[in-house]
């Protein structure tokens, strides 16, 4: 029998066609037609038949057959149902994949780990994300500190050049952060937006997380680490001491937040934006302190 790929535009408008799949916008459904940057993705997430993936929104199944040729275990997490039967058609071949229906936000990934794959597997998450729900997706993979060896997204190239990048820029936030915090982050390449259809309107990157033995920074709570970060960028044009007391502390605490401040040496003036790893870890272990 001879495979034909799904992604290339002939055997993904067939399908589409055979049917009758309209595509839903308010789901961030842009299908992949290029076998080479498929192959980009896959190559970048390192896989082996020992090796277990989590996909996240398989759409037509482009991705998910490349990724089912290479890894052990494939679990594709869809919100759509009407993407179901169309799944089932175009992955029988591969017994070790299974769709799962639902909303990847609303899902216990810990549980669904724990009853799919065995402790051994070594697990990647790949996705050709959808972009309206890129960043929630993005850190509740990492916040909940899920068992995975890397993490390779195809997102908005912006969004990808941010989490990559360094402190400081507007574009740099709570998600850069923490990204940076628990992995080493890479954009592996760029893609331009003729590749999908529909086109979007913004060029797309491939960003790759390969997730930490341990978080960059020494934090004596990951959780208070969460809140401060996630607080002093609550509001982006507001200094640290603003975004700390609407968001954390409370106006009524507001000197002891202002020592906090001074014994960890940074100007409460500051925004967000601008404090390093481990700027954001010395305040929150003082924070932790009275918090913890
Ligand atoms: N993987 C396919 C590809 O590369 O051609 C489709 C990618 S498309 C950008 C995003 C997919 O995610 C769509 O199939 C969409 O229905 C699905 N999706 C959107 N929101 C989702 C959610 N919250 N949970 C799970 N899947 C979701």
């Amino acid at each position: 029998m001879t495979m034909r790929d799904i992604a290339t535009p002939t055997r993904t408008k067939e399908i589409l066609k055979k049917y009758g799949f309209s595509f839903k916008k308010s789901l961030g459904q842009n299908f992949l037609i290029d076998l080479n940057i498929l192959g980009k993705i896959v190559d970048a997430a390192e896989l082996t038949k020992e090796k277990g993936v989590i996909e996240i929104g398989p759409g037509i199944g482009a991705l998910t057959e490349q990724l089912s040729r290479r890894a052990g275990k494939v679990v594709a997490i869809e919100i759509d149902q009407r993407l179901l039967p169309i799944l089932a058609d175009t992955l029988s071949s591969y017994p070790h994949t299974e769709v799962v229906h639902g909303d990847v936000l609303e899902m216990d990934l810990h549980t669904l780990i724990r009853d799919r794959f065995n402790d051994q597997e070594k697990i990647s998450v790949v996705a050709n994300l959808p972009y309206y729900v890129t960043s929630a997706i993005l850190m509740k993979l990492l916040e909940e500190r899920l068992p995975l060896e890397n993490i390779v997204v195809m997102i908005q190239k912006e969004v990808a050049e941010r989490i990559a990048s360094g402190p400081g820029g507007k574009e740099y936030g709570a998600l850069s952060v923490l990204a940076q915090f628990y992995a080493e982050a890479e954009v592996v390449t760029i893609v331009p937006h003729s590749v999908f259809i529909p086109q979007p309107n913004v060029d797309s990157a491939v960003l790759r997380l390969r997730i930490r033995n341990k978080p960059a920074v020494d934090v004596d709570s990951e959780e208070i680490f969460y809140r401060v970060v996630k607080a002093s960028f609550a509001q982006r044009r507001k200094t640290l001491s603003n975004n700390l007391l609407n968001n954390l502390f409370g106006k009524e605490r507001k000197e002891e937040m202002l020592q906090i401040f001074a014994k960890a040496g940074i100007d409460p003036a500051r925004r967000g934006e601008t404090l390093s790893l481990e700027e954001f870890a010395r305040l929150s272990n003082r924070i932790s302190q009275i918090f913890g």
